[in-house]
């Protein structure tokens, strides 16, 4: 299943939860959730402001150098073994979203949810409710996000909701 297949399979309209037509567009709501190839649940366009964050997006544009970065300067340390452990337990048929995933691609696979466009964001993000269905997602990746969510707990339960 290609990963567009796949975000089709999980998506729900984020205004009235009804299923959405291929074309990732809501009649009811008349709503299009596909632009320029990605798609876009956002209710507002993320502005950054701080210029630390601004710093931080011009270089998460180069994702060899950010992961470089964050491992000479950061206590947030990937670790080696995910890509094991990914190999070992995570299947490409396996629906798997890697929230928060800045520009990170894990894997070709994997879903990467965002509330910012980066060149690998696939779904663009930032409403409390995650724009996928009941038990619909076999995997999820969450690293190092949840200290910037402004309801981790809701999130949280979010997460419960959405994994199969
Ligand atoms: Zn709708």
């Amino acid at each position: 299943m290609t990963k567009i297949k796949k975000i089709f399979k999980i998506m729900n309209c984020q205004k009235c939860k009804s299923s959405i037509d291929k074309n990732f567009f809501c009649k009811k709501c008349n709503k299009n959730y596909l632009k320029n190839n990605k798609i876009d649940f956002r209710l507002n366009e993320k502005k950054i402001t701080d210029s630390f964050d601004k710093k931080k997006f011009f270089i998460k544009k180069y994702p060899r150098l950010y992961t470089l970065l964050v491992k000479l300067f950061s206590n947030v340390l990937i670790d080696n073994n995910l890509e094991k452990f990914i190999k070992k337990n995570i299947s490409k048929n396996m629906i798997s979203v890697n929230f928060g995933s800045g520009n990170f691609k894990i894997r070709k696979d994997i879903i990467n949810l965002d509330v910012i466009d980066y060149q690998n964001t696939d779904v663009l993000y930032d409403g409390d409710e995650l724009p996928f269905k009941d038990s619909s997602v076999d995997f999820l990746f969450n690293i190092a996000v949840l200290e910037h969510v402004s309801n981790p707990f809701e999130v949280i339960n979010e997460f419960h909701r959405i994994l199969s």
